[in-house]
């Protein structure tokens, strides 16, 4: 594996490859990697000749007051895993590399960006499109790999990908969870025991919608209060949203129809967790 910190180096690696007809991979992560990060990495070594993995903790999608500082970060046990896998680059720009002046130029999604995370943390999804446009600038024509686990922010980076033409196929694959359901992160770390153990309400607010689905309730707010009342089942746990929407859209169009998603936020002391989970409606004939 080669390690490449600055960008004209990795954009002559990756062309060169792409140059003798070897396709590129790519993941785009904060680091600390866990098994959810590992799955990204796997897909994108299965279906590509190259893999590169970014690790760079991208300070334009923290708010102030954020735990951008705090962030946690293992290089050394993330160069291993990366290497233990194959991976053929890892790119570890520094801030300095990234952004060497503050940036005038920012690439800012509205539609799907607009409502949830977009209303709680206002700037964070222009920071990601920002990050992520100029990554893929620098590593070119690939298949980029995402996690579910952030459902809104594969909608962004797909819809910026689509307006703006950019070369990338977006692959997206499925959350990895720890064995009581919760959904791996990086931010977990955060949790106290006693939290770690209550977060897992997350997914059965989660389950509790879907059951709900299934039942044959199409409204979204009955779908939504029966999310709610799971969450409010831990003390913990201060909920931020519990959605029922169309999956493209996320916003709630009538009824429920077609492709849903379910989507719940919640902090418990200072780890603010996300999770999502979907459900396909059929039509009655
Ligand atoms: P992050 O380092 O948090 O920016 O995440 C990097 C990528 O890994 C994003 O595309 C995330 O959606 C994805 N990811 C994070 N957690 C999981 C998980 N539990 N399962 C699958 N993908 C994940």
């Amino acid at each position: 594996m080669e390690t490449i910190t600055t960008i004209p180096e990795l954009r002559s690696r990756l062309d060169a490859e792409r140059e003798t007809g070897r396709g590129v991979g790519f993941v785009p992560t904060m680091g600390y990697l866990h098994a959810g990060h590992l799955s990204l990495v796997e897909a994108a070594l299965a279906d590509n000749p190259v893999t590169v993995v970014s690790i760079f903790v991208n300070p334009l999608q923290f708010a102030e007051g954020e735990d951008l500082g705090a962030y946690p970060r293992d290089p050394a046990a993330d160069s291993a895993q990366c290497e233990a896998l194959g991976v053929d680059c890892l790119f570890v720009p520094s801030a300095q590399q990234m952004y060497p002046r503050p940036v005038a130029t920012r690439v800012e999604v509205s539609s799907v960006a607009a409502p949830l995370e977009g209303v709680l943390r206002p700037h964070h999804f222009a920071g990601v499109a920002t990050v992520v446009a100029k990554l893929f600038s620098i590593v070119g024509p690939c298949r980029a790999y995402f996690g579910d686990k952030d459902w809104q922010q594969v909608c962004v980076v797909r819809r910026m990908v689509s307006d703006l033409s950019i070369p990338v196929e977006v692959v997206a694959c499925p959350t990895v969870r720890e064995s009581d359901g919760l959904a791996m992160s990086s931010r977990n770390v955060y949790l106290s025991a006693e939290e770690r153990r209550q977060a897992p309400v997350l997914r059965a607010a989660l389950d509790a919608g879907l059951d709900a689905i299934s039942g044959g309730e199409r409204n979204p707010a009955v779908v939504e209060a029966a999310m709610r009342a799971v969450v409010g089942r831990a003390e913990l746990a201060s909920l931020d949203y519990a959605a029922a929407v169309q999956a493209d859209s996320l916003v709630s169009e009538g009824p429920l129809h077609g492709e849903v998603r379910l989507l719940v936020a919640a902090r418990f002391g200072r780890a603010r967790l996300i999770d999502n989970d979907g459900s396909l409606i059929r039509p009655v004939c």
